[in-house]
């Protein structure tokens, strides 16, 4: 898109909509990099009406190369380093990254375990954590506005 080479304010008009709607919708990408399963059945459950995090526009997406979030679950073992970085290199810029759970944040319970790198933070630039062994809905729902509030101050907009 940003080779369309557009005149000015076309191209400020139309980096205006793109933010405004990654604001209003940004889609996001689910990644276990090594969790229990214990976080992804709490984002599952996130994503439920009861809870409806939907609400605040955001869609769970399958493909990295639609995602603007990556929510990434798990301390990151050595078997899924590469996938986890080949993932977030497929993902359009600007792009975020939500380190979702105890284990996500810092290693949690398979701290120095023998497969494992360590948190996501070792890997690739976090941008909210989310702590919790596994978070709550609450919790996650939290995590996401913090990330949109972000987003909305325009503290948040990188080139990737
Ligand atoms: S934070 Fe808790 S629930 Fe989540 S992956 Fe780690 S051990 Fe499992």
């Amino acid at each position: 898109m940003s080779d369309l080479n557009l005149p000015g304010r076309w191209h400020d008009a139309l980096e205006k909509v793109k933010r405004w709607s990654r604001i209003n919708s940004p889609w996001a990408l689910h990644f276990n990099s090594g969790s229990c399963n214990g976080c992804d059945i709490e984002l599952l459950a996130t994503l439920t009406p009861r809870f409806d995090l939907e609400r605040l526009g955001v869609k769970l997406q399958a493909s990295p190369r639609q995602a603007d979030i990556l929510i990434c679950t798990g301390p990151v073992t050595r078997q899924a380093r590469e996938r986890l970085l080949r993932v977030y290199e497929q993902m359009p810029s600007p792009k975020y990254v939500i380190a979702l759970g105890a284990c996500a944040v810092s290693g949690g319970v398979f701290q120095d375990c023998y497969n494992v790198v360590g948190r996501v933070d070792a890997v690739l630039p976090v941008d909210v954590y989310v702590p919790g062994c596994p978070p709550r809905p609450e919790a996650i729902i939290d995590g996401m506005v913090k990330l949109l509030a972000q987003l909305q101050a325009g503290e948040k907009v990188k080139s990737g």
